[in-house]
């Protein structure tokens, strides 16, 4: 086992440590005050070893429907689970202030939403944030802004948020923290054990698909935390998902331990953020089916999608939407914000620049807002 490297300047590494709801909670709603006591201990020793550490809590929905009195099931209305979160924030935040304060650290609350990542200022407000919290020395515990957003709350447990913010702080590794050992050949709740997945290369369909649905206490679950493990490789960021229960697990992940989970690799290049968040935060509105000189003008020149290349056009969106783009073998090739409704689609569809509305411009997706998925 190779030791952590000491921090004199040299070796130093920022890390994302992200704590789902059901590592934090207690099975009655209530922060579990020994996990955040003993992560917050583990947090201290990386500190103190120099590492930048960041941690993304979710919880606040689990313990402020707790906190008011309501047991079983959590609603499924986003509003009021929104409404919970406000209860439930301070909550959890007073637990890792109390947890990192008995190990001598100051706590500082950063509350984000992914849209944020796609608002350049925004995403360089956040990093200078994040940036002076660590000069001062004091950890950044980021949970989503539920109370007005609420992205993670329908998709993703801040596994999605936890993967923007490794990006936003050009993270070396992030520890998506769970209740299973890592990624199983097999979903543990059939019944079948399964065995670790130690490592994964490239997340594809079939990953995705052994990963299956959403887990019980948040709305995160296996698949969610992949799709933020694919978020971090495309941000060249290592993902190490593992269980959050065991003791020594960040050092442990820091270190590369083996069998300790299941470790995702990065990809080469880094996608910037705002395409990031086009690619795999926003939800999808529609497909656009585009002819092959479109195609090839997108994916081998890097140029805006026109109208003239658009032959088909699915879904309802509003400008600015997030839309899906196939070749017409219907295969989905890449995705971005289209600058038209759909309800007006039979006065942009195919047509010529000269043939278009004097209102609606001849690009149908700026190449600044499109990404070609590989
Ligand atoms: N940000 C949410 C929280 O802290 C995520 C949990 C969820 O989606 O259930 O509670």
């Amino acid at each position: 086992m190779t030791s952590l490297t000491p921090v004199d300047g040299r070796g130093a590494r920022a890390v994302v440590v992200k704590v789902g709801s059901s590592t934090v909670t207690t099975a009655s709603g209530q922060v579990d005050v020994d996990v955040v006591g003993r992560l917050s201990g583990e947090v201290a020793k990386l500190t103190a070893d120099g590492h930048r550490v960041v941690v993304v809590t979710s919880g606040a929905i689990a313990c402020g429907w707790a906190a008011l009195g309501r047991t079983g099931g959590r609603p499924s209305d986003p509003a009021v689970l929104q409404a919970v979160s406000a209860v439930g924030q301070q909550r959890l935040m007073r637990a890792w202030q109390d947890g990192l304060g008995a190990e001598g650290l100051l706590a500082g609350q950063v509350l984000l939403a992914p849209l944020d990542f796609g608002h350049r200022r925004q995403y360089l407000h956040a990093r200078s944030t994040l940036q002076h919290l660590f000069g001062l020395g004091v950890v950044p515990v980021v949970n989503e802004n539920d109370a007005v957003a609420d992205e993670e709350i329908r998709f993703g447990d801040n596994d999605r948020l936890a993967a923007l913010v490794a990006h936003l702080v050009r993270a070396d590794l992030l520890i998506l923290l769970t209740d299973t050992p890592g990624l199983l050949s097999a979903d543990p709740r059939l019944g079948d054990g399964g065995s670790l997945i130690e490592e994964v290369i490239e997340i594809d369909q079939h990953l995705m698909e052994l990963a299956g649905g959403p887990g019980s206490v948040g709305s995160g679950g296996m698949a969610s935390k992949l799709a933020a493990a694919r978020m971090a490789s495309r941000s060249g960021v290592t993902t190490v998902i593992a269980d959050g229960r065991r003791p020594g697990v960040l050092a442990a992940a820091l270190e590369g331990v083996p069998g300790l989970g299941t470790v995702c690799r990065p990809s080469a290049e880094r996608m910037p953020a705002r395409k990031l968040w086009i690619a795999y935060a926003l939800g999808s509105s529609g497909l656009l089916v585009v002819d092959d000189g479109a195609r090839s003008a997108l994916v081998e020149h890097g140029r805006s999608l026109l109208a003239a290349g658009v032959v088909e056009c699915r879904g309802r969106f509003e400008p600015n939407d997030a839309v899906e783009v196939a070749g017409t073998d219907g295969v989905v090739f890449a995705k971005g914000l289209v600058r038209y409704s759909s309800e007006r689609a039979p006065e942009w569809v195919g047509r010529r620049s000269e043939a278009l509305p004097e209102d609606l411009s001849a690009v149908a997706m700026h190449r600044d807002d499109l990404v070609v998925l590989r």
